[in-house]
């Protein structure tokens, strides 16, 4: 059973539950597809109801950060502990590595993903990158195509939410990649581009303001989570 936070379903797994599940879906036919939602993303679900589905749709729904542990503590109803989609992703290569899999990288400006796909090339020794294509493109159609012509085994689609959750939910299956997996900045972070914060920051649930740091434009989408800590508290009077 999913731990529903304001109406999104989490499952309440670990990272090594997360991706044993992961790599069982690998290993059954048709598409699957794995979704990261963060406080920010909730708050976008709770407005936008297509993306609630696409996320709800999605068979393995991960807490990717601790805004999102502490919504469902304070709720009554905890999970486990947070799954950041980045740390999930490099646990998937390595069980896809070891049994020689292929994986299609999308998303992120022209190309960030080559180079993501050169270095996790290197970094995950028997895994082969079927291919790669920036997120910026107009029709879906020649994406796809390229995708099942691969004939990857997964696809990391990150294409910032809620496109990347939406555009696996539409096209997963056309693709004919077994797991798709919704992983928002992951692949900057692959290619280089983008730091993840140090250890000491996650550790203290600070993730969210070394980004901020770093990137100060974000404040505005930051300030949902605020305003989703506000709405978990008037769900708990509710209840
Ligand atoms: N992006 C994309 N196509 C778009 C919009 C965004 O490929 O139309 C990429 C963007 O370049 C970045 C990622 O999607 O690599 C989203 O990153 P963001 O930092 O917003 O994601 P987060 O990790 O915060 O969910």
């Amino acid at each position: 059973m999913r731990i529903n936070v304001l109406g999104v379903g989490f499952d309440n797994v670990t990272m090594k539950e997360a991706v044993a599940r992961g790599t069982e879906l690998l290993g059954q036919p048709g598409a699957h597809y794995v979704v990261t939602p963060n406080p920010e993303i909730v708050e976008v679900c709770r407005e936008n109801p297509e993306a609630m589905r696409a996320v709800n749709g999605a068979d393995l729904v991960l807490a990717d950060g601790i805004g999102v542990v502490k919504g469902a503590r304070m709720l009554g109803t905890p999970l486990k502990t947070k799954v950041p989609g980045i740390e999930f992703a490099a646990g998937l290569m390595e069980e896809m590595a070891a049994k020689g899999m292929s994986l299609y990288l999308l998303g992120a400006k022209p190309g960030v993903a080559e180079t993501a796909g050169k270095r996790l090339a290197e970094k995950y020794p028997g895994l082969t990158i079927a291919g790669t294509h920036d997120g910026y493109f107009q029709d879906d159609g020649p994406v796809i195509e390229a995708i099942r012509n691969s004939g990857a085994d997964a696809v990391f689609v990150c294409l910032g939410a809620p496109k990347q959750e939406l555009w696996m939910a539409r096209n997963g299956s056309a693709t004919n990649a077994r797991l798709l997996c919704g992983l928002g900045g992951s692949l900057d972070v692959f290619a280089g581009t983008v730091k993840r914060a140090p250890r000491f920051w996650s550790d203290h649930g600070l993730e969210w303001f070394y980004r901020l740091c770093k990137e100060p434009r974000r404040i505005g989408r930051m300030m949902k989570l605020p305003l989703f800590l506000v709405h978990v508290q008037q769900e708990k009077r509710r209840k």
